[in-house]
């Protein structure tokens, strides 16, 4: 974890939103947010990421619970006296002033102008790279150089957190991934505690301190992005997060925080168990393509199958295969080299493979 982070800053205790009256936003949320901490709200859209930030930021007001800032409720707080800078996407940067005139907008509406302001808005300029640009008009600059923009003026007035809203989402690839490294370099220089929103896994796998998944408005898991990575809560964030390969079966034998599962023809598998399983469950077990060794490598393997190679692609650093296995399933996995044979051993160590419950989510309606 990085230096520098402190005790809970935002807490959100038992927080939920209706719009109207029958379907859950955001449900029963939990969550805390240390000082300097850069904590990403990840899952697909209408997972309530955005609903979540809207409370927090006081553009809507909560339906159950609570949020407290530095330990106090923001229950009865503006949104202007909440002292948190926004990046929405809705929020948008005035297109026909100067640079300089967004900058000074925010603090004029904290009373602070002149040379104060003057001093201020140059040394957020020079924080986002952007020197020398204060007298340009915002429609006449690029995309990325108005995202840095809308950066600077969420953080000009010195928050005590800033909130993100999907802010790289229109940006192309090659610019997303600049700005993801200048802004966790910015938050690290300033050590303002960030909540950052996104449905894009890689992206919360590379900024955050922690990510906190949701899915159907509820929190699915809160950790480390290696933790999160590693040890998924469910199935929902195993398939979420990163790659996994995912066979269904029924679990025939538990022990020991390990479970066998019988696969389609009647294959087993042994895996790790997870949350409560018991014999005859139904099981998903996850195993991530770079876990799958195979050929000489699958020969001491727990878990260790015949398989049919059914297409391969050469990517330069590894070749991906897509193999079969005897009772029907779909195996992806990432070999070193070429493969040359249409029939394979595949293998996976009993630790690489996840059962979980067939309920996906916690608080979801599937399953
Ligand atoms: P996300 O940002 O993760 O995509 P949202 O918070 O925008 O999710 O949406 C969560 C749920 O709330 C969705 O079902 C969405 O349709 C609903 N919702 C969001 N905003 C409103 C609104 N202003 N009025 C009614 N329903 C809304
Ligand atoms: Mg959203």
């Amino acid at each position: 974890m990085s230096s520098g982070i402190g005790p809970a800053l935002v807490e959100l205790s038992g927080v939920g939103k209706t719009y109207d009256g029958t379907h859950w936003a955001v449900a029963d949320l939990d969550l805390s947010v240390r000082r300097g901490e850069f904590l990403t709200l990840l899952g697909p859209s209408g997972s309530g990421k955005t609903t979540t930030l809207m409370m927090l930021a006081g553009f809507e007001r909560v339906s159950t619970g609570d949020i407290r800032l530095d330990g106090g409720s923001l229950a009865d707080k503006p949104p202007h006296r909440r002292n948190m800078g926004v990046v929405f996407q809705n929020y948008a940067l005035f297109p026909h002033m100067t640079v300089a005139r967004n900058l000074a907008f925010p603090l004029a509406v904290r009373g602070i102008r002149g040379a104060a302001a003057e001093a201020r808005i140059a040394d957020a300029l020079a924080l986002v790279n952007l020197d020398g640009l204060g007298d340009r008009r915002i429609n006449t600059i690029s995309g990325g150089q108005q995202q840095r923009v809308a950066l600077a003026r969420a953080l000009i007035f010195g928050p005590d957190v800033v909130l993100m809203d999907e802010p790289l989402g229109a940006l192309d690839r090659q610019l997303r991934e600049k700005l993801q490294v200048e802004i966790k370099q910015i938050q690290r220089r300033t050590g303002i505690t960030v909540i950052y929103v996104t449905h894009d896994q890689a992206e919360a796998l590379a900024m955050s301190d922690r990510i906190a998944v949701f899915a159907d408005g509820r929190l699915q898991q809160v950790d480390t992005p290696r933790a999160i990575y590693d040890t998924p809560a469910n199935a929902f964030v195993a398939g979420f997060i990163g790659e996994n390969n995912r066979l269904d079966g029924i679990v025939v034998e538990r022990s020991d925080g390990r479970c066998t599962i019988e696969i389609a023809g009647g294959a087993t598998v042994r895996a790790r168990a997870t949350n409560g399983l018991a014999t005859g469950d139904r099981a998903i077990v996850t195993v991530r393509p770079e876990a799958v060794q195979t050929g000489q490598d699958a020969g001491e393997l727990a878990n260790r199958f015949d398989a049919v190679v059914e297409d391969r692609l050469y990517l330069g650093d590894h070749t991906r295969i897509y193999a079969r296995l005897p009772g029907g399933d779909q195996v992806t996995a990432r070999s070193p080299g070429a493969v040359r044979h249409d029939r394979i051993a595949l293998g996976w160590a009993i630790d690489s493979a996840f059962a979980f419950a067939q309920k996906e989510t916690v608080g979801g309606t599937d399953g």
